[in-house]
């Protein structure tokens, strides 16, 4: 009897949103996510979706790990399958799960039944199975509040489905049922953790990273890629465009007013962002700002860089300190890349003294100051030349 993957579906997850494009969606996601792990078969039943081996060639395992990262499901397991036949279930149980049997002291079995003709009921189920388990592990003990592990028996519609506990997943909603978001991607350890979090609420990312060459090295780039190919294992494959943002930042260093570079920077990167944001279909922007984490992240710095697009932004880290996103961080694997020493271009150029409660009029009057059509043509001129990477989920 073979192995597969069960995906439970979150209940609460369905509420206010479309059911059948939400599973559809969900269902696509599984598939791609899939693809490379070998032939599987995927399909949904009472609110559980299976990811079943159709050869001898698919690769399991690595079918759950990708699974377990999609956004969607509360909990996975691996489970193997029996007929719906007692004497069946009760050889296998003990059988297939084993090895955690064999390291527990404590044990009960927990039985659902979902197709009522099944002759027994759940109790009868738990017990008879639970009979079975003591004869081959004689050490085991009962414990029904806090057992070691679970025996989980479920008889549902076509088959019935033996597995140990379940595996707590991502939860959230699947990527593309809340419509497409640019996420700014700097280098650092905040806007990776920001499109996740968005990933997980159902957006489609893609992302937009600004690079002033050669103040900011071909390292640096790396950098931006390899977190964009860690992000892909939640998000599915997504466009990285890297806008060369050089003369665009030197015309403003050289013709804005010094303590307020920063914003005025902030300004054109996100003018810029919001029109590849437009061509590519994301209605909003995603940033990892966190309130007053420095100077440019002040309620009345974040308002001047709001007005600038009309597009929303958005900034899942807002209310987070450093230390809970660098937890998320580690969490999706980001941290080790994010922390490798590289310049970024918002680091560049910065002014010993960056004004901490800019005004806009202040803003407006320094851009005034500037050639704004000549910055204009700029930043048309690093839109148009930007390069647009496809990020495999590899
Ligand atoms: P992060 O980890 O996001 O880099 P940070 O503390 O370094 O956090 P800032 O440098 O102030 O933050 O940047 C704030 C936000 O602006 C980033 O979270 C990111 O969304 C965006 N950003 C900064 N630099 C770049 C860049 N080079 N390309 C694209 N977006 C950027
Ligand atoms: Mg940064």
């Amino acid at each position: 009897m073979k192995e597969l993957i069960m995906c439970y579906l979150g209940e609460t997850a369905l509420k206010g949103l479309n059911k059948s494009n939400f599973e559809a969606r969900l269902m696509r996601e599984v598939r791609k996510r899939t693809e490379s792990c070998g032939n599987f078969k995927t399909y949904k039943a009472q609110s559980v979706f299976y990811v079943e081996p159709a050869d001898e060639f698919a690769d399991t395992d690595r079918a759950f790990d990708r699974v377990k990262k999609i956004f969607g499901f509360t909990h996975i397991s691996k489970a193997r399958i029996a007929e719906k036949d007692m004497d069946k279930i009760c050889k296998l149980a003990p059988e297939y799960c084993a090895r955690a049997l064999a390291e527990a002291k404590t044990f009960k079995v927990a039985a659902r039944r979902s197709d009522k003709e099944f002759p027994l009921g759940s109790l009868e189920i738990s017990k008879e199975v639970g009979h079975w388990v003591l004869e081959a592990y004689p050490h085991l003990e009962v414990d029904v509040k806090k057992p070691d592990v679970t025996v989980m028996v479920e008889i549902r519609d076509k088959s019935a489905y033996v597995h140990t506990d379940k595996v707590k997943a991502r939860g959230g909603v699947p990527v593309g049922t809340s419509g497409r978001g640019a996420i700014m991607l700097s280098g650092g350890i905040d806007s990776p953790v920001a499109a996740y979090m968005m990933a997980k609420r159902g957006m489609d990312i893609m992302s937009v990273h600004f690079a002033s060459p050669p103040y900011t090295s071909e390292r640096a780039r790396g950098k931006v890629i390899t977190l964009a190919e860690k992000l892909t294992e939640y998000t599915g494959d997504m466009n990285l465009f890297i806008v060369p943002f050089t003369e665009a930042q030197e015309y403003i260093r050289d013709n804005g007013v010094e303590d307020l570079f920063t914003i005025l920077m902030r300004r054109s990167m996100l003018r810029i962002t919001a029109r590849i944001a437009e061509k590519y279909g994301a209605q909003a922007i995603v940033t990892g700002e966190s309130l007053g984490q420095v100077a440019s992240q002040t309620i009345g710095a974040l308002a001047i860089t709001d007005a600038t697009v009309d597009m929303p932004i958005f900034r899942p880290c807002i209310g987070m300190d450093k230390i809970e996103i660098s937890d998320i961080a580690r969490n999706i694997d980001t941290f080790e890349t994010s922390i490798l020493p590289y310049e970024d271009c918002c680091t560049i150029f910065t002014p010993s003294h960056p004004k901490t409660k800019p005004k806009m009029s202040e803003i407006l009057a320094a851009e005034e100051k500037m050639d704004m059509t000549k910055l204009a043509r700029l930043e048309e001129k690093a839109r148009s030349e930007r390069e647009k990477i496809f990020i495999k989920l590899r």
